[in-house]
């Protein structure tokens, strides 16, 4: 029997002309995401599924799939698919780890580099005209805060906190990390969250999001942090209690923020975070090259391809469901 798949957007890479020769393939052309609805509708009588971290896979939409033999998601965090459920149903989910470590922790540094020198508050003064002989170059014009020579506190030293801490290492940093599993990296010292905190002029969080890591910079934890601290999220938005962070920044107990997730995307226009000028914004494109972009797309179709051949997953987040 020919396996059905639904690829829930175009995708870049080489692999994905190859798949139609492994299966019956349906993909969704848009424009834009498709909605929950949609993903039902399209998935109703498919074997496999590759999707991205936009498509909800949660327990209703799985109870409405009973033909569903894989799931293939084209990022690396899954915390938009219920694992629970699916392995429930031995159904195995693939992920794309790797290649996307070195443009996240890129992503990392272009954040925190560009929250503490302000540049996107300084582009911004430049094009609305309000460079002028009154308001020019002064001792304290645009001063920001040193990256090179700072602390920084990693949390999560897996592969992309470690890729962060490889940069901060060229910039002359002191690097502290955290990690729930105690990991020696050569040059990091380990220490505990809360002298993470206490210590780092920048932090920048790298942990999955799950529910032991919702919220776990919590007004409590941004508390703990310097006042002329910086804040960087590449993870996933659900991490930080964004109103508590947005309090801090605006009462200037923290210095600012860079922010490439939100708890809710597309992030409403009403976000709190999105009205103060010290926060640098970025629409969740921590892996976002052309080139890393294949590279994810090609892995993603590569496990649909094992999962259609009865072969196990090259990168699989469940493979307790193969034994
Ligand atoms: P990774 O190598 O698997 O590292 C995952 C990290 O999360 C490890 O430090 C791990 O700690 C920690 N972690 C997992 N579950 C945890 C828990 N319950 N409590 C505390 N720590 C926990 O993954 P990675 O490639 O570095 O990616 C990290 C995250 O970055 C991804 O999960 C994804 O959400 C996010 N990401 C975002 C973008 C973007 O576009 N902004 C791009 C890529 C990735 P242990 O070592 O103890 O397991």
């Amino acid at each position: 029997m020919t396996k059905k798949v639904f690829v829930t957007h175009q995708l870049p890479g080489a692999r994905i002309h190859d798949l139609a020769r492994y299966c019956e393939l349906n993909m969704w052309m848009g424009p834009g995401l498709l909605g929950v609805e949609n993903l039902r509708q399209e998935l109703r009588g498919c074997h496999g599924l590759i999707c991205l971290l936009t498509d909800r896979v949660d327990a209703t939409l799985l109870a409405a799939v009973p033909d569903l033999e894989f799931v293939s998601s084209m990022s690396v965090g899954v915390d938009h698919v219920d694992l629970s459920a699916l392995s429930a149903r031995n159904i195995p989910l693939g992920n794309t780890p790797g290649v996307l470590v070195d443009t996240t922790a890129d992503t990392a540094f272009a954040l925190m580099l560009a929250a503490a020198r302000r540049v996107v508050e300084a582009d911004n003064f430049v094009r609305q005209g309000n460079w002028t002989q009154k308001n020019a170059w002064a001792p304290d014009f645009f001063t920001g805060k040193d990256v090179s020579g700072a602390t920084i506190g990693i949390i999560g030293l897996g592969q992309i906190g470690q890729a962060v801490a490889r940069r901060a290492a060229g910039f002359g940093m002191e690097i502290l990390a955290w990690n729930r599993t105690s990991r020696q990296v050569p040059g990091v010292e380990s220490v505990s969250l809360e002298e993470l905190l206490q210590r780092s002029d920048f932090v920048s969080l790298h942990v999955a999001l799950s529910d032991e890591t919702r919220y776990l910079m919590n007004a409590e934890r941004i508390a703990l942090m310097k006042s002329d601290a910086i804040l960087i999220n590449t993870a996933r938005g659900g991490i930080v209690d964004e109103e508590a962070l947005a309090v801090a920044l605006a009462d200037g107990h923290l210095a600012a923020a860079g922010i490439d997730v939100f708890e809710n995307e597309p992030v409403s226009p009403d976000n709190a975070l999105l009205s103060l000028k010290n926060v640098v914004v970025a629409p969740h494109i921590g892996s976002a090259t052309t080139l890393t972009r294949g590279k994810m797309a090609d892995i993603a179709v590569e496990n649909a391809i094992a999962a259609l051949e009865g072969r196990p997953m090259i990168h699989c987040v469940n493979p307790d469901v193969y034994r």
